[in-house]
């Protein structure tokens, strides 16, 4: 047994500090990223946010949304082949699991349209598997020049592992930290994710690749503290739950509307599309309700508003150099006030 002392720390443990600023209007700051990537050599731009691969959100309609933002969204694992739209393919990621049956499907898409498997992202929960990485360099040899990403990991060694043998391009970060998991409380396994933000990105960039931060983020400052940390992509669940766009059933009870939301993991997903909890398992995700918000596009702008106006509290003119303009002041637990 071996104890680490630094204290590691989550987006409710720090603010940002504000810093004086030459820019005048949250209407300068560029949203819009552009990545060039190490194994796949393709360049990608747009706003660097994703909506979850969870049946509940990465949904056609989402996309259709998003692609509007110039944002992606990443399709849940259960989406037919025949579904993936033909149009503006680099504003959708196709996710698979690390399966035969992933492969088979993945391969059979590829060979179908190559251009829908213009962005992969392999996704399981534990990504410290050996198997995960196998997977990856398989998917690698299959389309040479597409846009891979994998996780989920929030350590160094594992981040660079999957870069440098699993030739990922974008690594997902994140575990036990989403809204709906309770990988923390049935294993006891995670990481507060700032500081897998940071660790992650450094090791990252160290070699050539980006990161998604994953899970966590609850409300626009989140976003900014996760992109302020070092963050390329945020990917968000909870905050796109709940809308018109997201997947889920609406329930009304009396004069309130609510949609459903639920982890991957858990037991109203595993009836769904396993039917049912296989008992070498436990579930590790919950369901809840989620008021009903209405139309994404208001969340999105109230996002984008925000990231713009911590830019200008910072004097960040866009959002790659937010992190060399951030300073992280900890706090004791600021409790964000419900979202939404
Ligand atoms: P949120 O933005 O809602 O905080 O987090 C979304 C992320 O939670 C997803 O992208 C995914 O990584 C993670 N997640 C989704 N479902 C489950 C689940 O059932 N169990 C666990 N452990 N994580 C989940």
């Amino acid at each position: 047994m071996k104890i680490e002392n630094e204290i590691k720390l989550d987006f409710s443990d720090v603010l940002i500090r504000p810093k004086r600023s030459v820019l005048k209007s949250r209407s300068d700051i560029n949203l819009e990223r552009e990545f060039r990537f190490p194994h796949s050599k393709q360049i990608w731009r747009g706003v660097p946010i994703i909506a979850s691969n969870m049946d509940t959100v990465g949904t056609i309609d989402m996309y259709e949304a998003l692609r509007g933002y110039n944002m992606m969204t990443c399709f849940h694992k259960f989406m037919e082949e025949n579904e993936y739209p033909k149009n503006d393919r680099d504003r959708y990621i196709i996710s698979v699991g690390i399966g035969d049956r992933d492969y088979e499907k993945l391969l059979s898409i590829y060979k179908s349209d190559p251009l829908k498997c213009n962005l992969v992202c392999v996704d399981i929960a534990n990504g410290y598997l050996e198997d995960l990485v196998k997977f990856c360099r398989r998917v690698r040899e299959m389309i040479p020049n597409c846009i891979l990403m994998a996780g989920n990991v929030v350590t160094r060694e594992m981040v660079e592992e999957l870069i440098i043998n699993g030739k990922v391009d974008i690594v997902k970060v994140g575990i036990g930290s989403g809204s709906v998991c309770t990988t923390r409380i049935q294993t006891g396994v995670g990481m507060p994710q700032l500081s897998a933000i940071m660790e992650c990105a450094d090791a990252a960039h160290g070699c050539g690749g980006h990161i998604i931060s994953d899970g966590g983020i609850t409300c626009p400052g989140d976003a900014s503290k996760a992109f302020g940390g070092g963050a390329d992509f945020v990917m968000l669940g909870s905050m796109l739950a709940g809308h018109k766009e997201s997947g889920g059933e609406l329930v009304e009870e009396g004069e309130k509307k609510y949609k459903v939301f639920y982890g991957m993991s858990s037991s109203t997903a595993m009836n769904k599309h396993y039917g049912g909890v296989r008992n070498y398992r436990s579930s590790e995700g919950k369901t809840v309700k989620i008021e009903y918000r209405g139309d994404v596009s208001d969340t999105i702008n109230d996002l984008l508003g925000g990231i713009r106006s911590t830019c200008t509290y910072v004097n960040s003119k866009n959002l790659k150099d937010l992190p060399k303009c951030t300073t992280f002041m900890r706090v004791n637990n600021q409790v964000n006030r419900i979202y939404g």
